[in-house]
Order: structure tokens, then C-alpha cells, then sequence
């Protein structure tokens, strides 16, 4: 069983454009090992938006050398980016975008739902790359909620939804540059659970609602992280009531960090690279 090594969340909340109210729950700056491939994740809402004619959201700006993956818990997200990828993510729905050598994109709120408003929570993490892999060519991959497998857990303590990753036969759609699980589970009150996680593998469970209850005894309330020890091939924790969990796992990558802003590459000669290649107009415009 893998052992808890700390619980952790961030109160402080920025806007991100004028769309996104987020507490930056972590980033690598603090837990680049502890995480990987995990590098940093904003944790949106949950709030409401009132209806607007308003195009509510973040324009044009780089990434380079990681993936972004938005998941939309409420609300809805438009995007597009200069690799010609783009499109609508719903609720339920995860955007998983490789901005590998680099994109230029834009997210805002999407427009039937601006004009109506509603509940809105989004998580937005960033994936790191393989350094063979940060100057790949940029992907799209939209998991529409017809492509993500539900999985009932043992004795009715809820259902999996795989994004990425494997449990038991299924698999989530997402391709990934190096393994790792990301499951949206959502977890019924009075139950318990253990789960299957590699040997070595990073773990953490990011709580969104309700409350989780460890075996050490720490209970891991909304908006906290239980991140955990790579040892050891199992994840094992209680619902008190039920409960709505982000499961990040997967293979740290070992390789030295260095990020500025949207850019997260190897050293810092990559990144002075990044910022002349997009100052340029090498990772293209919107259009
Ligand atoms: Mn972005």
C-alpha cells in the first residue's frame, strides 16, 4: 500500500483571463518529484457565471515542452489553437492538447453557455514531456464523453471514469507520452476502496467534493491533494460521504525542469529558444 507523504491545497485564487477564478493547487516549482509527470494543476471554481454577451475566458498566448488537459466538471470551454486543433469541451469532457513544439491558443467559456451562464468547475493540468518528446508536433484530442469508459467499483462504492490509463480490461482514450492514469471517480459515502497502482508510480487524489478518509487516519476534504509515496502497489481510503476525485498516477520522468511562464522545458538555454522561436511567430498564429 502506498503511504501517505502529505495532504496539500492552495486557498489563494487568481483570475486566469477574465474567465477562470482558480487556486493554483500545485506546480512544479514545489513538488517536481513528488508529482511528475504531473507538472502543475489549476483547480477552477466551483462558481457561477451569471449570462453574458461577454466573451469570457484567455486569448492568445504560447505553450511549449507539455501537455495541456482541461477537464470540465461544469460549464463549457471553446478553444482553438494555431496546430488547427480546437472544438467544444462539455461537461464531462477533457481537452487534451500536446503543445509539444509549440502552440498558440485561446480558451474562453463557450458561447451557448455564456449566453444562458450556470455552474462552472474546471481542472486544467499540465503533463509533462519526455525531453524526446517536448519538441514533438502539436496534437488535439478531444474525449468526448461517448469515447470515456465508466467502470461500477466493487461492493457499490461508486464508478471510475477513465480519461487515461487502465482499470482491470479498459482503457481511456487519451494517448499519453509516458504511462500514467487519470480517473475521474466518484466515490459513494460509507464505502471503501483499493486500488491497483504500479510499484514506483506517483499517486495523488485531488478531492473536488465530499470527503475522503485515509488509513492513517487524515481525512482529505474539497479542494485538498493526498499525494503519496511512490511505494508500494496500492491505493486504499474510505468515503464519508460521497465524494467526487480526481486520481492522478504515472511514471516520473527523471529529468531536470526548468519552466518560465507557458514554456517547461530541460534548461534554460531551451527556454530563451522557446521565447525567441515564439516571439518569431515560429509556434504560428490563431486566425
Ligand atoms: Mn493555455
Amino acid at each position: 500500500m502506498k503511504k501517505l507523504k502529505q495532504i496539500h491545497t492552495n486557498k489563494e485564487l487568481h483570475w486566469v483571463g477574465d474567465g477562470f477564478p482558480v487556486r493554483n493547487i500545485f506546480s512544479y516549482n514545489e513538488f517536481s518529484k513528488e508529482l511528475s509527470p504531473f507538472l502543475m494543476m489549476d483547480y477552477a471554481g466551483p462558481t457561477r457565471f451569471s449570462a453574458t454577451e461577454k466573451k469570457l475566458g484567455v486569448g492568445e498566448h504560447p505553450h511549449r515542452g507539455f501537455e495541456t488537459v482541461t477537464i470540465i466538471y461544469d460549464g463549457e470551454v471553446e478553444h482553438r489553437d494555431s496546430g488547427g486543433g480546437g472544438g467544444l469541451i462539455r461537461k464531462g469532457e477533457v481537452q487534451w492538447m500536446t503543445a509539444g513544439s509549440g502552440v498558440v491558443h485561446e480558451e474562453y467559456h463557450g458561447h451557448q453557455y455564456s449566453k444562458t451562464g450556470g455552474p462552472f468547475e474546471m481542472v486544467q493540468l499540465w503533463v509533462n514531456l519526455p525531453q524526446k518528446d517536448k519538441m514533438t508536433k502539436p496534437r488535439y484530442q478531444a474525449l468526448t464523453n461517448d469515447l470515456i469508459p465508466e467502470i461500477s467499483l466493487p461492493n457499490g462504492a461508486g464508478a471510475v471514469r477513465l480519461f487515461a490509463g487502465q482499470y482491470g480490461s479498459k482503457r481511456g482514450p487519451a494517448q499519453t507520452f509516458s504511462p500514467m492514469n487519470l480517473w475521474d471517480m466518484r466515490l459513494v459515502a460509507g464505502t471503501k476502496t483499493s486500488l491497483e497502482i504500479p510499484e514506483g508510480h506517483t499517486a495523488a487524489l485531488f478531492v473536488l467534493s465530499g470527503t475522503i478518509n485515509l488509513p492513517s487516519g487524515e481525512k482529505v476534504d474539497d479542494a485538498y491533494m493526498a499525494i503519496f509515496e511512490k511505494e508500494g502497489d496500492s491505493l486504499e481510503f474510505a468515503s464519508s460521504s460521497d465524494a467526487k476525485v480526481l486520481l492522478m498516477s504515472g511514471q516520473a520522468i527523471d529529468e531536470p525542469v526548468v519552466g518560465y511562464g507557458p514554456f517547461v522545458m530541460n534548461t534554460k538555454a531551451e527556454i530563451s529558444q522557446a521565447i525567441e522561436d515564439y516571439q518569431t511567430g515560429k509556434m504560428g498564429h490563431l486566425h
